[in-house]
């Protein structure tokens, strides 16, 4: 059953597939996403939002590794791994310690800087200008300190910042007063990233972009995809849940479960999975004007159109363990620490997988040895700040145009 010729099947419709899907379509080709779920419903459906995060260091770095053993000894702290799970995720977290080095922090932050840098034009593009403003709010960010003095891993963030030109400026308690009624004396200093941009609610940013991808003539299918198998002669044959179908050309964009399918080919990625929880305050008695973040407690709370997004916090336990309810609960001890008056009716909770690799660094491109065969995955924390960047590169790499950036530092190929 040969496909129609220049037929794309996309992996997965998170934001990474719906973004590439759309470039794709848009570029003429004949594009089906596969995924059991609608469009946005995993790991892009609750995280923070932030599609501009001006800042674009790498999770493990040397200051912060410092403080990754007392971390772990904290069952409800910003980093756990779960006992069960540890052996598992060794050889992962030994990859993870070692991109702390410096000379791999600076070949990471630069990677993601490129990438990073036209993410929002992307996504106006994808969108078009009226949906992007419904969605995507350009005010600008602050990180919050409960010290005063400044640790290795802010100087290396101001470092990388400065080298890069990004703009911040910091804040003082009294600034913190002003900008934000109500907050706590726990708040010694903040740092405002003005040119970051969050948006209000990041599963209809996706479900938008999945919206033009039928309108520009692509279509989804409900399926899950078992296997990718080669065929004789050039293409793939998928084997879904309840069918097989064909393709010249395969994106694998299945973020934390991307894999399950790569394995068997021979293209397996040092991929784990941080998982990262959020609790949503439908009715809060406070008003944010902007995302805020405190690093040390690993989370961030986060102005939505439908409430207040408590999001973060990192558990590496894999695929398959159940969800631990008290990562979820404890963000809001974590914000009334911040606000103490902080109420919010009914809280939601959830949990999603981040794809991560070591390097922070995404894996964009073809997979070793199998020339029709993309890879799209591996965003960890920034797959809302470079999901539409991604989209425009993967697409440029598929259809043989010119990228417009240099596509060798997201190489699959690198691990
Ligand atoms: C708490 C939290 C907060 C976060 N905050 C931010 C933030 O503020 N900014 C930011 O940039 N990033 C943030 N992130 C990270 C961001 O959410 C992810 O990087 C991003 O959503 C990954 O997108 P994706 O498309 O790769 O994966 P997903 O959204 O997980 O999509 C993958 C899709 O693949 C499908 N799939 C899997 N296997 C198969 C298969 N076999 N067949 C078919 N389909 C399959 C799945 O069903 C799923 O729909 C946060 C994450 C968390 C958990």
């Amino acid at each position: 059953m040969p496909g129609p010729d220049g037929n794309v099947i996309v992996i997965g419709a998170g934001i990474v597939g719906v973004s590439s899907a759309l470039y794709l379509a848009r570029a003429g080709l004949n594009v089906t996403v596969v995924d059991p779920l609608p469009p946005g419903s995993a790991t892009s459906f609750g995280n923070a939002g932030m599609v501009r995060h001006d800042c674009n260091v790498p999770v493990a770095i040397p200051g912060m590794l410092r403080q990754v053993p007392g971390w772990l000894l904290n069952p409800l702290g910003p980093l756990v791994l779960r006992p069960s799970y540890a052996l598992k995720a060794a050889p992962w977290l030994l990859r993870w310690i070692r991109a702390g080095r410096m000379d791999r922090v600076n070949i990471a932050a630069d990677a993601l800087w490129k990438l990073h840098e036209s993410n929002l034009a992307c996504y106006r593009d994808l969108i078009g200008n009226d949906t992007f403003e419904a969605l995507v709010r350009e005010v600008g960010g602050i990180q919050i300190w409960e010290s005063e003095g400044t640790g290795l891993s802010d100087r290396i963030t101001a470092e990388i910042n400065r080298r890069q030109g990004v703009v911040t400026e910091p804040l003082s308690r009294r600034d913190l007063e002003r900008l934000l009624p109500g907050i706590s004396p726990i708040a010694k200093r903040g740092l405002l990233y003005p040119n970051n941009a969050h948006t209000i609610n990041p599963h209809r940013l996706v479900t938008a972009i999945a919206d033009r991808v039928r309108q520009a003539g692509g279509s989804f299918a409900s399926e899950r995809v078992l296997k990718i198998i080669p065929r004789e002669g050039g293409g793939y044959t998928l084997i879904t849940n309840t069918a097989n179908r064909s393709a010249d050309k395969v994106v694998v964009a299945a973020g934390a479960w991307s894999n399950r399918l790569l394995e068997p080919l021979g293209a397996t990625l040092p991929l784990e999975t941080e998982r990262g929880y959020h609790l949503m305050l439908p009715s809060p008695s406070i008003e944010l004007p902007m995302p805020l973040q405190m690093k040390n407690r690993g989370f961030a709370l986060s102005p939505m159109e439908h409430g207040l997004r408590l999001a973060g916090t990192v558990e590496i336990a894999g695929l398959e363990a159940a969800p631990d309810e008290r990562r979820s609960e404890i963000l809001l001890s974590h914000a009334r620490a911040l606000f103490p008056d902080l109420k919010g009716g009914e809280p939601t909770m959830w949990m999603g997988y981040r794809p991560s690799l070591p390097d922070s660094v995404p894996a964009i491109g073809q997979a070793e040895r199998h020339r029709s065969l993309y890879i799209a995955t591996g965003h960890g924390h920034t797959g809302m700040i470079g999901g539409g960047s991604t989209g425009r590169l993967l697409a440029e790499l598929v259809t043989g145009s010119q990228p417009h950036i240099d596509p060798a530092p997201y190489s699959p190929a690198r691990f």
